[in-house]
């Protein structure tokens, strides 16, 4: 069967995309890259979002930064440029960044800013759970 590329977190494969302009690049995603085996992809950026920004979480349904501000509309537009990519590309799978608002699979945090684990997804990590790709993190890679 032909292997599909992997989408996966900008900044796990070292792009220095994150909200505060730094990256956390991991080893296995990195290679993953350079094998040509994977897509780095960020839907806040590619929502129309600066880097930096100011951190956002997820609140229900909604999206709202440390400032107040509601930012659902460009997480949205950036998950769907993200699913757009996928399907163009062919892939079935992701690796995305751990408890992010919008890479987050499985645990986000609760929209308090105080740390606080919830279970839940992610804005991008949802649509494309949705769409019937499979979601995993980098925390579920093996060691
Ligand atoms: Fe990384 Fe995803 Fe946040 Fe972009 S949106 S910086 S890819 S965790």
């Amino acid at each position: 069967m032909k292997n599909t590329p992997i989408l996966v977190s900008a900044c796990l494969a070292g792009l220095f995309c994150r909200y505060n302009g730094d990256t956390v690049p991991d080893e296995r995603v990195v290679e993953l890259v350079r094998q040509g085996r994977a897509v780095p992809f960020c839907p806040e950026v590619h929502g129309g979002l600066p880097t930096p920004r100011a951190p956002c979480e997820k609140l229900g349904e909604k999206i709202i930064d440390r400032d107040g501000i509601d930012r659902t509309a460009a997480f949205c537009r950036g998950a769907e440029e993200g699913l757009r990519l996928a399907r163009l590309i062919g892939s079935r799978e992701a690796i995305l960044k751990a408890r992010s608002p919008s890479c987050g699979s499985g645990e986000i945090y609760d929209g308090t800013f105080a740390s606080i684990r919830v279970p839940g997804d992610g804005i991008f990590a949802q649509l494309l759970k949705e769409n019937g790709m499979s979601v995993r993190t980098e925390e579920d890679l093996p060691a």
